[in-house]
């Protein structure tokens, strides 16, 4: 075939040569702290299953029950025949758990992202956004076509020269209105483990006239006295136009949501594309991700959540004395540790050392994180024991002698509930 494959080797091989490759791994396990991986249990700090949902009982009898009752596929998108019962309580129990006046779910958090931006803004419109901001933020924006801004991570000096910019742009004759200016950002960065400063984002967007949205996939059911994310710990949540998420992290099941007004949902759902032309996700995806929110919202979602900042505290007060680890004075902000190695190779060095001790941690390069970022993220779940995060201390402070001097510090914290 006239050289394609010999093309495409010498790009992987060129990916290798930056220590770039990737592959997958097949897991013989359920999703858990413990994973089988080549016939070797490893113990799991890589996953978001952050309240140990993602193999919990509730949430397989639910999927179970759903197929039982539904069947296995949905047979088509939505809005064709597709939507059954088990998406529509979804929707129900997801908008008033967020507390919004309705909610739609998507097939990912990715296709919610591109479908919502997408519907929302065109190209005379301006979308800013936060240097650190998910991929799939970044591709929703370019596939929007609007004029993109970037503002530093986290720095409102420069988000509001930006919004200042933008509000007193002119409307082009060829725009349906005056242009529309959209703020995105994430709630807790993916990569890093800070929160931004929803506070004062807020405050922004509507001295200059812009609206927002965040993105809660890995905040959902963490931050808040009803779990609903971090815009509900700052107590911003009825001044934020869209909040999205992720069915995938905390809430133990895979999909993604918006939630927010009426007009907002029905409108998406007339014109989000990612919504519209796609197969409705399982019956049983569905059914899951509605047990995973019902049990955020009772006391054993409490108990998991302490149970979280419990490991969190413990891994941090350990870390502390690991020369090099954990330049950070106060216990992580998230369930997020990021540990910068820097160098891609010696990241990749550094996750393979740890996988031999029984660890798994995989090597975070780029693109996911730019170049010479290169980083262990860490994360934590409510089903990690003490004796998990001590054997994780514990093969930390074998390496560490070895290792360059990393940087986990998190910056910007928000009390907890
Ligand atoms: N936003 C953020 C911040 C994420 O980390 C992810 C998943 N890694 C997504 C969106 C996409 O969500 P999903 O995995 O459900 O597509």
């Amino acid at each position: 075939m006239s050289g394609f494959d010999e093309e495409l080797k010498l790009r992987l091989d060129e990916l290798r040569a930056r220590d770039l490759y990737r592959e997958l791994r097949r897991i013989d396990s359920p999703q858990s702290t413990h994973i089988r991986i080549g016939g070797k249990t490893l113990l799991n700090f890589s996953s978001n299953d952050y309240l140990g949902l993602a193999n919990d009982l509730v949430l397989k009898a639910a999927a179970i029950q759903a197929i039982e009752e539904f069947g296995a596929g949905s047979g088509a998108s939505r809005l064709i025949s597709g939507g059954l019962a088990p998406h529509d309580e979804l929707e129900q129990t997801l908008a008033q758990f967020k507390g919004t006046a309705a909610a739609l779910g998507f097939s990912s958090g990715y296709a919610a992202t591109t479908g919502t931006i997408g519907a929302l803004m065109g190209k005379e419109d301006i979308i800013v956004l936060d240097k650190l901001v998910h991929a799939s933020i970044v591709d929703a924006a370019r596939l929007a076509g609007a004029k993109l801004r970037v503002f530093a991570h986290n720095d409102l000096n420069e988000l509001e020269e930006i919004l200042r910019w933008a509000a007193l742009r002119p409307a082009s004759p060829a725009a349906r209105g005056r242009p529309r200016t959209l703020v995105v950002t994430e709630s807790v960065f993916s990569m890093d483990g800070d929160c931004a400063p929803l506070r004062e984002i807020v405050a922004l967007k509507e001295r200059y006239g812009a609206w927002l949205m965040i993105d809660e996939a890995h905040a959902t059911g963490l931050y808040g006295l009803h779990r609903r994310g971090l815009a509900e710990e700052m107590g911003v949540s009825d001044r934020v136009e869209i909040q999205m998420g992720t069915l995938g992290k905390a809430i133990g099941a895979a999909g993604g949501y918006v939630a927010g007004s009426r007009s907002l949902i029905d409108y998406l759902l007339n014109r989000a594309r990612s919504f519209i032309f796609t197969t409705a996700p399982p019956p049983a995806m569905a059914a899951a991700a509605t047990a995973g929110i019902q049990f955020i919202q009772c006391d054993a979602g409490a108990e998991r959540r302490e149970m979280l900042w419990s490991r969190l505290a413990q891994f941090h007060a350990g870390a502390k004395e690991i020369v090099g680890l954990s330049a950070s004075a106060t216990p992580p902000a998230s369930a997020i540790v990021p540990w910068l190695i820097g160098d891609e190779a010696a990241a990749v060095h550094v996750a393979n050392s740890l996988r031999a001790a029984g660890i798994f941690i995989p090597a975070i390069r780029y693109p996911t994180v730019a170049r010479g970022q290169a980083r262990l993220r860490v994360t934590f779940s409510a089903a990690h024991s003490a004796t998990d995060v001590e054997a994780l201390l514990s093969a930390l402070r074998q390496l560490a002698l070895d290792l360059p001097s990393p940087d986990a510090s998190t910056t910007n914290r928000p009390a907890r509930s």
